[in-house]
């Protein structure tokens, strides 16, 4: 099955890169069961990454991490979206969080922050969900409050915290203080010396059941130079939303690429069984490819497309570079389900089994989450108020 980016330099056969991620997908597959059943933190998985440098495989090489592209980063999560979708999702969402810090973070505080998450491979996670708020991002309720002395306080009521227990750090949107308007925001860096995590809500959830999505009254002190340099707006459109939808979207392509792979093992088998003639599940193959092959082109497009506007504030400013990644967002999160969906009905029992070799139910709960997370209505609301103002570029 095609990989979305297999050939990226650093992803080299015989590299120590490529020996850390062939050891961290192993980990991750041989536990994904007992994560989804269980409903767990995937520690093996992480621990590997940790132990092989992954955590850091974000962070700027000059500031001690591997120093990967975004292409680099996709191919980490997609390998893992094959294996175990909650993994994936775990990596997806601490690269984003990296990504933020080392392209907004330019104080010596915050890049003192980045030196340490690749020397101590810290985890970070992600808070800007808010209650009464929902998936939208670029609104908060909660801000931040100047105390004396240099800090700041901050407390926020979070429906959902992905892995937010296990985290070493993480990083929170907030308005800028107590005057400002819901969109004008700050993201915020505390480490977990710094706040406090009480629990509202436990995560027993149809899919994504390792990702551990609990609820939490978040409250923390912490400097004010946790505040990232440029204001949330910006760090939202150049980093925060693009970086998740082409990270989501890798680990979605990895999950229906799994499932690709398991409907084309029982077709093939059949067609072996009796050559003379082909199963009519053959059909359903071909027109199942038409869905993965769509799904890899908008994914490795969206991918080439961020990576070669990495470094143009105005192309990654631009209206049609938002409405590509939101485009991207909800096309995926369809592609998908509908992928996973149709390759159920061509593996048949043997994918509907929950103990299966070929058993499709966990990717198939694991698919209905990339719609709901940042609700694809939220999405396309946006989108159409973008489209307002276009003039049609593509
Ligand atoms: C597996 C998983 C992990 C997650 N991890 C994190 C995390 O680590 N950190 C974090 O902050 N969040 C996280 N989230 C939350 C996620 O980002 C969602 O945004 C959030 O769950 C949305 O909540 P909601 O569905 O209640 O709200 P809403 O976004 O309000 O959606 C609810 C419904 O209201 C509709 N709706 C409401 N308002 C509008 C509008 N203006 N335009 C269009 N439709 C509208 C939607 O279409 C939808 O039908 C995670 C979610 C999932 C599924």
């Amino acid at each position: 099955m095609t990989e979305l980016s297999g050939n990226a330099s650093v992803a080299g056969e015989g590299s120590d890169f490529r020996r850390a991620l062939t050891s961290m997908v192993a980990v991750a597959a041989e536990n994904a069961a007992d994560v989804d059943h269980n409903s767990r933190f995937p520690q093996e998985a992480i621990e590997a990454a940790r132990n092989g440098s992954l955590l850091g495989a974000a962070v700027p090489s000059e500031f001690g991490g591997l120093g990967l592209n975004i292409a680099e980063l996709c191919h980490i999560v997609e390998q893992l979206g094959r294996v175990c979708s909650s993994t994936g999702m775990v990596m997806a969402m601490h690269y984003i969080q990296v990504l933020c810090l080392s392209r907004h973070g330019r104080s010596e505080y915050l890049q003192q922050v980045l030196r340490r998450c690749a020397k101590e491979q810290l985890l970070l996670a992600s808070a800007t969900t808010e209650v009464n708020i929902g998936g939208d991002s670029r609104s908060s309720s909660c801000a931040v409050r100047a105390l004396p002395e240099g800090q700041i306080e901050l407390k926020k009521t979070c429906p959902v915290i992905s892995y937010g227990r296990f985290a070493d750090a993480i990083l929170v949107t907030a308005r800028r203080n107590e005057d400002a308007v819901a969109s004008d925001q700050v993201l915020v860096y505390l480490p977990a010396d710094d706040y406090q995590l009480n629990k509202t809500f436990d995560w027993d959830a149809l899919g994504m059941r390792g990702t551990c999505s609990e609820g939490f009254e978040f409250a923390g002190i912490t400097e004010q130079a946790g505040v990232l340099d440029d204001l949330f707006e910006k760090i939202s459109a150049e980093t925060m939303l693009p970086a998740a939808h082409t990270l989501w979207a890798s680990v979605w392509y990895g999950m229906a690429a799994k499932a690709g792979e398991n409907a084309r093992t029982v077709v093939q088998r059949a067609a072996r069984k009796n050559p003379e003639n082909p199963p009519p599940s053959a059909l359903r193959l071909a027109e199942l490819e038409v869905s993965l092959q769509s799904m890899a082109e908008l994914v490795r497009s969206a991918i080439a497309r961020y990576q070669a506007g990495w470094q143009s504030p105005e192309v990654l400013e631009s209206l049609q570079f938002a409405i590509s990644m939101n485009t991207l967002k909800v096309a995926s999160a369809d592609l998908v389900r509908k992928i996973v969906g149709d390759a159920m009905l061509i593996v048949g029992i043997a994918g509907f089994a929950n103990r299966s070799p070929l058993s499709l139910a966990r990717l198939y709960r694991d698919s209905i989450a990339p719609s709901v997370m940042v609700n694809n209505d939220r999405i396309y609301n946006h989108t159409s108020t973008l489209l307002l103002v276009s003039r049609g570029e593509r």
